[in-house]
């Protein structure tokens, strides 16, 4: 018998070309994870800090009561550890320990909400307060949302209050950010799944077999979990009272694409109006994106040329320059001018829902395509008042009803012994012109007093972004734990 004699280093060798491609595939992993997990340890400079527990008197102000659709005149705000601890009149001097701010005859209004947004980076939500927009719900959520709402609830930066959507629901046939829904049963446990992970609520496009869109709403009615559905509409196929009782509808635009078939119809906008109505969900327009994307389409680069774009995120700028902007750029003067007709008619549609009492709640859809968080709120509110409401409607709309619908009205929406002090401090008075909301002479969070400096500093840090590969690595994270948990 003839003995083979192989060395150590040829059999290592013959191992490590026999393994290679296992091994290219584990170093391969260890990358992403190394990605991933520095990507989740990386938080940027220039978050401001959280300084609570302070006790002060902010006399000589006026309160936009939104509940009592009035003016309180002359009153004095007496705020301890965060919340509204007594409402007195001016001049009052019962709390002598407490310092006192004079508000020199300025209007507060309670902390403004934007109940549609989609942001990638913790600045956004900086951004977002310096506007006034004290809380955000975001409507596409992922994995690191959860993490920034745990850093938000533990005071660790300064930022929006943040109720968070689940990744959104969608069809089989959806790109890999969202949710697909392959079966009712599938629905059922990505609905379990979300309540798990503590999302707020699910988010719900329309575009679905009614068999799974019905599945996941029935399971988020049997765990108590809040659904907002895109398009204010039941899927095709499904019925009415499966909207009973949802958290809102969103984009008006849907009603013109689904309810009247892309028709100008203003007899079926009626009748299409009163069954929303009947289902009592209340409605986020988001005109300020339809609005934004007509601009796009018929001022071109002049319309990009004054958007905030220091405010973007590198991501959103890279992969939206390529794929929906240029789009809208493209456009023909046909296209162009169909647009300024097709957004007076959704203008119409708000009014409609307006006047049937429909509940409006103000969403911007801001993060989406070159529109920056806060700016696109107010830009939301004007088009609101365009739209026929009236500037203590559109206040109404930005206060106390997103937090009905949020189911969160015990705590904010309004200006009322006990509740928190998330307040927005003007010169004027916002309910003659809600304009005046748009540069606040000071916001209050959490009773935490920002001045209109603290105010800029929060906006100029803002101007500062993780990079691509951080942002676009946690996006990754969020693909690879749905696919293979
Ligand atoms: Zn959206």
């Amino acid at each position: 018998m003839k003995l083979q004699l192989i060395s150590f280093k040829t059999r290592l060798i013959i191992y490590l070309k026999r393994s290679a491609s296992v091994i290219f595939l584990l170093c391969f992993v260890s990358v992403i994870f190394i990605f991933i997990f520095n990507a989740k340890q990386f938080k940027p400079g220039g978050l401001q800090p959280v300084v609570s527990g302070k006790q002060y008197v902010l006399d000589n102000v006026n309160l936009v009561m939104v509940e009592e659709q009035t003016i309180l005149k002359n009153q004095q705000l007496v705020i301890n550890d965060g919340v509204i601890e007594d409402i007195l009149p001016s001049g009052n001097t019962t709390q002598t320990a407490y310092q006192v701010i004079d508000g020199n005859n300025a209007f507060v209004t309670p902390g403004l909400f934007d109940m549609h947004v989609h942001h990638l980076e913790r600045k956004a939500l900086a951004l977002s307060l310096a506007h006034g927009v004290t809380s955000v719900r975001m409507m596409r959520g992922y994995r690191m949302h959860l993490l920034w709402r745990e850093e938000l609830n533990n005071n660790e930066w300064l930022g929006s209050n943040l109720y968070l959507s689940s990744p959104v629901f969608a069809s089989r046939n959806t790109h890999p950010l969202n949710q697909p829904v392959l079966s009712p049963k599938h629905a059922r446990e990505l609905v379990e799944a979300a309540h798990e992970q503590q999302f707020d609520l699910i988010k719900l496009y329309g575009y679905m077999d009614p068999a799974e869109f019905e599945a996941v709403i029935e399971r988020a009615n049997e765990l108590g979990m809040a659904v907002a559905k895109h398009g204010p509409h039941p899927a095709r196929g499904s019925s009415w009272q499966y909207l009973d009782g949802l958290q809102s509808l969103e984009h008006v635009e849907d009603i013109y694409q689904g309810l009247l078939d892309y028709q100008f119809d203003r007899k079926e906008l009626v009748r299409a109006v009163v069954k929303i109505k009947a289902t009592g969900v209340p409605v986020t327009p988001t005109l300020a994106v339809f609005d934004h994307l007509s601009l796009l389409s018929n001022e071109k680069h002049d319309y990009i040329a004054q958007l905030p774009l220091e405010y973007l995120n590198p991501v959103r700028m890279d992969i939206e320059e390529e794929h929906a902007i240029t789009r809208w750029l493209s456009d023909t003067p046909k296209q162009s001018a169909f647009h300024i007709t097709k957004g007076d008619f959704l203008k119409e549609i708000v009014k409609e829902l307006h006047r049937q009492q429909v509940s409006l709640l103000v969403g911007s859809d801001s993060g989406m395509m070159y529109m920056a968080a806060g700016v696109s709120s107010h830009r939301e509110m004007a088009l609101l008042k365009q739209s026929g409401l009236s500037d203590f409607d559109v206040i109404i709309a930005a206060t106390i009803n997103p937090a009905n619908a949020l189911k969160v009205s015990e705590r904010y929406g309004s200006i009322k012994v006990g509740k928190v002090a998330d307040l927005v401090i003007t010169d004027q008075d916002p309910t003659v012109d809600i304009a005046h909301l748009e540069v606040p002479y000071a916001v209050i969070k959490n009773g935490q007093w920002l001045s209109r400096e603290q105010l800029d500093e929060l906006k100029e840090s803002a101007k500062t972004h993780p990079s691509f590969w951080v942002t676009a690595t946690l996006l990754i994270e969020d693909v690879i734990y749905r696919y293979f948990s």
